[in-house]
């Protein structure tokens, strides 16, 4: 077969294995705007993808982000295997939907479910959709009590700390009024003192974050749960919680599994989790998960007959990759809780090691080490120190190197506290953890002997307020978390 190439140049007699840097596409550059008339050879379409991704660097050395960046060869596999299922055929696929019941209920039973078979819950593409489901089912509980009791329900509200933006558009997308409870102190996130002040009757949930995406601290699910039985006692108002476990619900069962977060508090009605995340999964795995079926409001759930059998559905997406699930199931089967413990025992043995060095260097003070009694296995810490530079400096210096260690203000009410963090991930060893603090070293000294441009000019540049440079960070004073 020809080829719209066309090119004199570099074509062999046998028509289509001319070195593919000859073809048109390759001398003439990518398709970018319009719709391309002709297509091209599939190896050249190939190499032409191939070359561009280079660009994005190397996803293991991106320690931002949360998400599965290593897996074993045999979940390629299956991934590959799975590419034509799609989770919402359940009557054509049934071993797909088979092994999707299966996690819930092993999910169901790792957090401790009363009934672990006959609890409600579901696959989703991530925690976001997750996040959703597990605040609609809270809403429509809510607005179904509200009504029953005659009371009016046209103005619910949720109370949480410093949440992942997928709460924000949980309250933008579904009207539900976000009381995202400002920080004070040397507090990171929500705390039992501050239920009292700012739940009502209207609040359908309290979210708690189990794992918090800024710190990677754990919140005090069991301490929230206590001081909302005792506005319940004092008001009469049962307010239900939903732990954002997006980081954590694959951690603390394994690692330390006498702490107290999940169904065992019977407040607890519904779970959300990053499959893709701690769970080891490829991405696009999330879970939501509900205590007993009777939390799931049936208003959430759609029946559909038009794909064979009577299937529910509440999932915000139908159609959808089975292929997330399967290796999911593959990951529950290959380590069990074992193999579980085994893998994120290393990640926070790694994370300590990191927090020790980088807590020794000097101008920074380490807000989560990696303590599996606080949070997930991140190391997280500000700048305290007098240096010429700042966070995002560092930042950007590490980066020529091609490691991700993003610099982010804390939070909306927090902009000039500026935080670094490394999330410590299945297939970051400590010899890598060992090559970053080297090159950390290195950075810091870089910037020591030429600082950059002054706050002014960058904040000009990038429109941040880059506190640490431009205003010396506040000390923690007594009370200063290590
Ligand atoms: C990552 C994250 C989310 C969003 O999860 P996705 O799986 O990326 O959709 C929600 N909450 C927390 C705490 C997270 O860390």
């Amino acid at each position: 077969m020809t080829t719209s190439a066309g090119a004199s140049m570099g074509r062999h007699e046998s028509g289509n294995d001319a070195d593919v840097y000859t073809g048109q596409l390759m001398r003439h550059g990518a398709p970018k705007a319009g719709f391309p008339d002709r297509g091209t050879e599939a190896r050249l379409a190939y190499q032409l993808v191939h070359d561009e991704l280079m660009l994005d660097g190397v996803a293991r050395m991106n320690l931002a982000t949360f998400c599965t960046t290593w897996a074993e060869p045999e979940v390629h596999k299956l991934m590959d295997e799975s590419l034509d299922k799609n989770m919402i055929d359940k009557d054509e696929y049934p071993q797909t939907a088979e092994l999707e019941r299966r996690c819930v209920r092993m999910l169901a039973d790792l957090w401790h479910a009363p009934d672990p078979a006959g609890t409600a819950g579901t696959s989703t593409t991530g925690s976001s959709e997750a996040a959703m489901l597990g605040g609609l089912a809270a809403k429509f509980a809510w607005r179904e009590r509200r009504r029953a009791e005659g009371r009016p329900a046209d103005r619910p509200n949720f109370v949480c700390g410093p949440v992942q933006v997928c709460w924000e558009k949980f309250a933008r997308y579904f009207d539900v009024e976000i009381r995202q409870v400002p920080l004070s102190g040397d507090t990171y996130f929500l705390t039992p003192d501050d239920i009292e002040r700012h739940c009502d009757e209207n609040t359908v949930m309290v979210v708690c974050n189990f794992g918090q995406t800024f710190t990677g601290l754990f919140e005090d699910v069991k301490g929230i749960s206590d001081a909302l039985d005792r506005f319940q006692e004092r008001t009469g108002h049962d307010i239900r919680i939903h732990v954002d476990a997006a980081n954590g619900a694959f951690v603390a069962p394994f690692v330390n599994p006498d702490l107290v977060w999940d169904f065992r508090l019977p407040r607890v009605r519904s779970i959300n989790a990053s499959g893709h995340k701690s769970g080891l999964a490829p991405l696009g795995a999330g879970w939501a998960v509900w205590r007993t079926e009777e939390d799931l409001p049936e208003d959430l759930v759609f029946r559909v007959d038009y794909l064979g059998g009577n299937e529910a559905t509440f999932n915000l997406n139908f159609s959808r990759p089975g292929g997330q699930v399967v290796a999911q199931y593959y990951g529950f089967v290959r380590l069990g809780r074992e193999g579980y413990r085994r893998v994120h025992s290393a990640l926070y043995e790694t994370a300590q090691h990191l927090a020790e060095r980088i807590s020794a260097m000097g101008p920074f003070e380490v807000i989560h080490g990696g303590d599996p009694d606080r949070g997930i296995s991140a190391v997280a810490w500000r700048m305290t120190g007098d240096e010429p530079f700042t966070p995002y400096d560092l930042a950007d210096r590490l980066r020529t190197r091609g490691w991700l260690v993003p610099a982010y203000p804390l939070s909306a009410d927090r902009q000039d506290e500026v935080v670094q963090r490394v999330l410590v991930r299945h297939g970051f060893s400590r010899d890598m953890a060992d090559l970053l603090l080297d090159d950390l070293v290195r950075s810091i000294e870089h910037l020591r002997r030429h600082p950059p441009a002054t706050s002014l000019d960058q904040d000009e540049a990038g429109g941040f307020n880059h506190g640490a440079r431009s205003a010396p960070a506040p000390s923690l004073g007594g009370g200063g978390r290590g």
